[in-house]
């Protein structure tokens, strides 16, 4: 069975969709079969990952409606080696029409069980926001990855978003946990990423990722060229970066079995 992993905070532009990408293809250069899941209506990970969001038969919008199975919308990139399950502005009517489905917050988690069985890593990229959407994916997932960026605001939101990841856990997902908080756009010389990066380690311990990933310029241009940071330029900082967080994840997980 796979591990689903969830990238969420409701703040805009702290890099959960360079995370989900560059997440995804660093676990398959790890040889992990990985599907990175769009639920963004901007379809910014599908379009960062090589897959035309205007150019869809279908996608993730009529998966979680129920038209098409997951399969039938899932595309390939070959040259990253992972799979995604692509959304465009589509999925901004699901959030009215979930309100009338069945299981409304259930769609995704039932329709990735199709499909989790074919993978080790399933990565799904979330809207700005703690929308039906979000909450779908998180209903979906074991874990959470929460990226955040070190400056002055960045502790404000986590409030909401760790009041409504434990209120999901309660009521739809009882195996939901944080898996990590990721320290995006780094910058160890700044005091204000110090103090905040401190804060962090004082709320949230080891849950803070021993990784973190600094401001790189390689990674803000690839999804440009439709490539994680790995195929774009793999000796690029910003790669070598989400390679570790990659690495740093599989090695959790392993201890996890162990103990
Ligand atoms: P949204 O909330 O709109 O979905 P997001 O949280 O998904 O945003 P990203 O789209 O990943 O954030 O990143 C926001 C912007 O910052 C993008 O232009 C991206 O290319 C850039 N960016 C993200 N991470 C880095 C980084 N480590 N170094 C340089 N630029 C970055
Ligand atoms: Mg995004």
């Amino acid at each position: 069975m796979s591990r689903i992993y969830t990238i969420a905070n409701q703040k805009g532009g702290v890099g959960k969709t360079t995370t989900s990408i560059n997440l995804a293809s660093s676990l398959a250069t790890y040889e992990k079969r990985v599907l990175l899941v769009d639920m963004d209506p901007q379809g910014n990970a599908t379009m960062g990952s090589g897959i035309d969001k205007n150019n869809l038969e279908s996608s993730v919008y009529d998966v979680i409606v129920g038209k098409v199975t997951p399969d039938q919308a899932i595309k390939r990139n070959t040259e990253a080696a992972i799979d995604i399950l692509p959304a465009n502005r589509d999925l901004t009517a699901a959030e009215v029409e979930l309100l009338n489905l069945p299981g409304k917050e259930n769609r995704l988690r039932h329709a990735l069980m199709r499909v989790s069985p074919s993978y080790d890593y399933i990565i799904v990229d979330c809207p700005p926001s703690l929308s039906m959407l979000t909450v779908n994916a998180l209903a979906a997932c074991q874990g959470v990855i929460i990226p955040v960026q070190c400056e002055y605001y960045a502790l404000e939101g986590l409030t909401d978003l760790l009041g409504t990841i434990n209120r999901i856990g309660k009521v739809l997902n009882p195996n939901l946990s944080i898996v990590g908080i990721l320290r995006t756009m780094y910058d160890p010389r700044s005091s204000l990423t110090n103090e905040v990066s401190s804060q962090l380690h004082t709320h949230f311990g080891d849950t803070v990722f021993r990784t973190t990933i600094p401001r790189n310029v390689r990674l803000a241009e690839a999804p440009s060229y439709g490539q994680p940071a790995n195929i774009y330029d793999r000796t690029s900082r910003g790669a070598i970066a989400y390679l570790g967080l990659a690495g740093e994840l599989i090695r959790r997980n392993k201890q996890q079995k162990n103990g």
